[in-house]
């Protein structure tokens, strides 16, 4: 069985991440995806606005009604600061018949000489990478394994962020069809991000 993992903040999860799940489950022939609310981001200065909960919520609602996806609390649950190398680790562990793929953003491609422990990490899985507007996918000036490691899949670029949905939130804008119509409630309904 071959998973794709998709971390993130989710604060909150919107049309993106699903789009680029989606294009990743069937461009890479994955089995499932399952998407992973981080504890606390080890990469973002600022704290997420929306509590682990209401993060972990809107994760589940917006998984329902695609069978291949699937909500883990694997990080959330283990609380403080979620290394990657660790997680992987516990996935392991726990999935030991189980491959594992990791799906990010051209942001995270960049940015992944930088990730802790890289270089064992593209030892045991291997990244499922999506453009995203604004980053570049070009990876020539990384090391040959992290390279050899990284396959880019198509995706349309969607020009939508959780800060920018935040942003709208917060003055009062309409994000509709930006975030899953469940994810969009349960956000009025919580009154999340109004200023
Ligand atoms: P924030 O603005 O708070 O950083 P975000 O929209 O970047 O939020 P994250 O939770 O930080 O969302 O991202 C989780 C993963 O989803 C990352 O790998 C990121 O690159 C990817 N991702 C997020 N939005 C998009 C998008 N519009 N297109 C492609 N990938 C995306
Ligand atoms: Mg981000």
């Amino acid at each position: 069985m071959l998973v794709g993992i998709m971390g993130g903040t989710f604060d909150p999860i919107h049309t993106g991440h699903l789009i680029a799940a989606e294009r990743a489950r069937v461009e890479a022939g994955l089995d499932e995806v399952w998407l992973m609310p981080a504890g606390v981001p080890p990469h973002k200065v600022n704290a997420p606005k929306a509590t682990m909960q209401q993060r972990w919520e809107m994760v589940c609602l917006a998984a329902e009604g695609n069978p291949f996806f699937r909500p883990i609390d694997i990080e959330i649950s283990k609380g403080g600061v979620s290394y990657s190398i660790d997680t992987i680790e516990l996935l392991r562990k726990e999935y030991p018949t189980t491959e594992f793929a990791y799906i990010i953003g051209a942001d995270m491609v960049q940015y992944l000489p930088q990730w802790h422990r890289i270089d064992d990490i593209v030892r045991h899985i291997r990244f499922i990478g999506l453009a995203r507007p604004g980053y570049e996918l070009d990876m020539a000036h990384m090391s040959e394994n992290i390279r050899n490691r990284v396959t880019i899949v198509p995706m349309p670029l969607v020009e939508i962020s959780s800060t920018a949905i935040r942003e709208e939130r917060g003055q009062k804008r309409s994000v509709r069809y930006l975030v899953p119509e469940a994810v969009n409630g349960y956000m009025e309904v919580n009154r999340l991000y109004e200023a």
